[in-house]
């Protein structure tokens, strides 16, 4: 267990363990020189002087350190896809209409479930399309530091025209330095045309290859389904010049795509595997939760033992609901996962207390 005492921290601090004894009792807590202070408690007085902790590094922190792959260990992985676009513009359809066109022969009338994430095949390749449509998402993920996304398809209606959600769309695309390949889409409209589309998207600096530009425009229609082969053909080009890659051999890692407590079985996460591979039997820390992998099932309901870069899979076995955005990683024993799980969410109380503290002293001020 981390700990230190009063006086100990006070030297750490350069001050003296009255000072030390005093900060504490401003803050309610009453205690003697030979107390020991958890590290919640620690960080707080530590702050209040102006200090910061650095905890030293332990088994917690080598897990999360950032890996550094040798190219020998490293293979392809599918391009993971967005579809972004103004609303009624076609995303949903787009995303059933290539998800049904993908479905084998032997599959179709099976029930292809929703988890947040599916998985097609063009040309014996797998694109895995995060099916959760809109913007929302990828804002939810990237405010919390989550890059999921290699590719993003940005939808926009014939009929219509760049709209505002398309703009925001593009600047979100951009920020996150993912890029955009247009589908013009609803091309199967009298009234659709596609050149008004692409003079509209030069004012945005998406200047269409016919144009001299370097930006993919691919006209299609979700309705019909025209065009959504050469979408994915073009998903898969720029996805080659991307060089995807991911050790598949190690422990998995990755983020949580959605989540949410099912009635009969308990916490259900729907992940993308970024590295490694996962398996049955995982112990696992996701966000501030833990488990262990009871069961894991494919995007079509399909119950699978691995899974490997790039894959969606639901599973069972969290002891809590974890976020959108999460990251995840497998530990490679239950004592670790719930070590670190914890010390997460003593950070995550840590971070609560202090933003309570400081509105409450704002509040103060604001009354004197
Ligand atoms: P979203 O809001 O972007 O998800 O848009 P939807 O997929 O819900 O589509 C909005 C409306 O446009 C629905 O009524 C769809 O049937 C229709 N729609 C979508 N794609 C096409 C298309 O390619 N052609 C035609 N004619 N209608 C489409
Ligand atoms: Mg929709």
């Amino acid at each position: 267990e981390e700990s230190i005492s009063v006086q100990d921290l006070a030297h750490q601090l350069g001050k003296k363990a009255t000072e030390v004894i005093k900060k504490l009792m401003v803050l309610g807590y009453m205690a003697t020189i030979n107390q020991e202070l958890d590290i919640e408690t620690v960080m707080i007085i530590a702050e209040e002087f102006g200090a910061t902790v650095e905890v030293k590094t332990s088994k917690e922190d080598e897990l999360f350190a950032e890996i550094e792959e040798s190219p020998e260990n490293l293979q392809n992985r599918p391009p993971v896809v967005t579809i972004m676009g103004h609303v009624d513009h076609g995303k949903t359809s787009l995303l059933d209409k290539i998800r049904e066109a993908n479905v084998t022969a032997t599959e179709a009338g099976g029930i292809t479930q929703h988890i947040g994430a599916y998985q097609v095949e063009s040309n014996g390749q797998k694109i895995t399309f995060l099916d959760t449509p809109g913007h929302e998402a990828f804002t939810a993920m990237r405010a919390r530091g989550a890059e999921v996304t290699d590719i993003a398809i940005l939808v926009v209606a014939a009929d219509d025209g760049v709209m505002p959600q398309t703009v925001e769309a593009i600047h979100h695309a951009k920020a996150a330095e993912v890029p955009i390949i247009i589908a013009i889409n609803k091309m199967d409209k009298p009234d659709s045309n596609a050149d008004r589309i692409k003079q509209e998207l030069t004012e945005y600096n998406l200047i269409s290859e016919e144009w001299g530009g370097d930006t993919i425009m691919v006209p299609v229609s979700a309705l019909t389904g025209d065009g959504i082969g050469t979408l994915l053909e073009m998903i898969l080009l720029v996805s080659e010049v991307q060089e995807l890659k991911a050790n598949p051999d190690r422990n998995a890692r990755g983020i949580v795509i959605e989540a949410e407590l099912d009635k009969g079985r308990g916490p259900v996460a729907t992940l993308l595997v970024q590295s490694g591979t996962m398996k049955i039997g995982d112990f696992l820390v996701v966000g501030t939760t833990q488990g262990r992998i009871r069961a894991m099932l494919d995007y079509k309901g399909r119950n699978i033992k691995t899974a490997g870069p790039s894959a969606p899979v639901e599973i069972l076995g969290l002891s809590d609901v974890p976020s959108a955005g999460d990251d995840f990683i497998v530990a490679d024993n239950e004592k670790l996962a719930k070590q670190v799980a914890e010390r997460r969410q003593n950070e995550r109380h840590h971070k609560e207390i202090t933003s309570r503290n400081k509105i409450s002293l704002d509040d103060i001020f604001a009354r004197i």
